[in-house]
């Protein structure tokens, strides 16, 4: 992409509104315009860190077996008066009527849709286990939407939902759900705690939320430090091993981390003083193990191997992906910008020509970014008529991960200078070495 093409409304000054970083950089760096409370326009800039977020997504439940489906956001009230949710719900639920007064609703959340598509089709035994998931808008007419996208009114959510014969397998879809976050969160570059939590309006003793240590986090939250020490890496993941997901699940969740809904002074005790830890966390994900409550109240039944009908186990597992793009930018800033995480960043690398309209400079830039794409990357390339200082600017802010700065000085040696977002590093290479040297970053 060419700069002088795109469109990136970048704010010189930061917007009042803001009260946190992440919410001002996204602002500032032109990613997202808002249009209500708490509902915002996705700028390219941003919707690119958006999709980015949703494919890793998307492939790490790929990976754990589970389907990819999609359902409406408008929603008619009667499967929820069904599961007593329509009443239970309260003001977060945005009632719509049609134009014939049938009660609609936005999704807030869709057990209820799943359940039906599920009782249904399902029948027996035999078409069990089934994991499908969703990623969809959700609309919360939340209290106080605040903090950009972090607590919005309108937010991009992957919701998935498993149907299994015993609680034993809901299990195994519950570790699954939790072994696929721990990877699907570390591909974004970010350390998400699986905390023991309460399950609020959803229902069910067995769930987790999945925390990013950040002061500005709204939960309250208390940890062993050692949780901090954990990495899930590059593991082989065998997904139908009961006994592999498990292990993973126990070595996570294990140490001593709730949040305050849950926490208890008594066995916090018992953790060792010096690594006792209180802070604050942002709720990137939850997962849910219910058991029969949708299934029995909306009669979703299977005949078992013994021709008996019974209730179908069932979770619920969420990940905030909209809620993601704030939460990283949190973890993962300074005070000129921010700095992306390779696996999301929105191009793979800047490239800042100092002297636009130099035929040499033109042409090594040019260079640069036709050998890029034709490995496959996403360059920006900054082919604007303005000042080197202005451009950094932009870029720092932006914070792709590398920047390729050109300039006339340089290429009299033969040397571009490549620099790194995160520590700021630079060093002058050839152009080809630049290259491989981005390259390999991506591979
Ligand atoms: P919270 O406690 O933050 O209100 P929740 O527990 O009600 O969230 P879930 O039903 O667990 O939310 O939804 C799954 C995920 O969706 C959450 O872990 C969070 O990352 C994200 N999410 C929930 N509410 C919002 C919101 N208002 N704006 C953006 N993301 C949200
Ligand atoms: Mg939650």
């Amino acid at each position: 992409m060419r700069l002088s093409r795109y469109f990136l409304p970048v704010l010189k000054e930061n917007p009042a509104e803001a009260q946190i970083v992440s919410h001002r950089l996204m602002l500032r760096a032109g990613m997202i315009k808002q249009s209500a409370a708490g509902i915002y326009s996705w700028l390219p800039l941003g919707l690119k860190v958006l999709k980015n977020i949703e494919t890793i997504v998307h492939e790490e439940q790929a990976k754990a077996g589970h389907l990819a489906m999609l359902m409406p956001t408008i929603q008619s009230a009667d499967l929820w008066r069904e599961s007593g949710r329509y009443d239970d719900y309260g003001e977060e639920m945005l009632r719509i009527k049609d134009r014939h007064g049938r009660d609609m609703l936005f999704t807030p959340t869709a057990e209820e849709l799943i359940t039906d598509i599920f009782r249904g089709h399902v029948t027996s035994y035999k078409d069990m286990p089934l994991t499908m998931y969703q990623i969809q808008w959700k609309f919360r007419d939340e209290r106080r939407p605040r903090f950009g996208v972090m607590r919005g009114r309108e937010f991009y959510m992957k919701d998935g939902y498993n149907f299994d014969l015993t609680k034993e397998d809901a299990m195994h879809a519950y570790n699954r759900h939790l072994v696929s976050y721990l990877r699907t969160y570390e591909r974004m570059g970010l350390q998400a705690i699986p905390m023991r939590a309460d399950s609020g309006p959803i229902g069910g003793d067995d769930t987790h939320e999945f925390l990013v240590l950040a002061e500005t986090g709204e939960s309250e939250v208390f940890y062993d430090s050692a949780v901090t020490d954990l990495t899930f890496g590059d593991r082989d993941i065998n997904y139908d091993d009961k006994a592999q997901c498990q292990s993973i699940m126990e070595e996570f969740t294990t140490k001593y981390a709730r949040t305050d809904e849950t926490h208890d002074e008594a066995l916090f005790a018992e953790v060792p003083q010096e690594r006792r830890k209180v802070a604050r966390g942002i709720e990137v994900g939850q997962i849910f193990y219910f058991g029969t409550k949708y299934s029995e109240a909306m009669g979703a039944t299977v005949q078992d191997a013994d021709g008996k009908q019974v209730p179908v186990h069932m979770g619920s597992h969420g990940i905030g992906v909209s809620r993601l793009v704030g939460a990283i930018i949190e973890a993962s800033h300074d005070d000129k910008g921010i700095i992306w995480p390779e696996g999301v960043t929105p191009f793979h690398c800047g490239i800042v020509n100092l002297k636009q309209g130099d035929a040499e400079a033109d042409a090594a830039c040019e260079d640069l970014y036709r050998q890029l794409t034709k490995a496959g990357l996403e360059p920006l390339y900054d082919d604007r008529n303005e000042r080197a200082g202005g451009k950094f600017a932009t870029m720092d802010l932006i914070g792709l991960p590398w920047r390729l700065t050109v300039g006339p000085r340089g290429l009299k040696n033969g040397v571009v200078e490549l620099t790194c977002r995160k520590t700021g590093d630079s060093e002058e290479l050839t152009p080809e070495a630049a290259i491989a040297k981005v390259i390999a970053r991506y591979m």
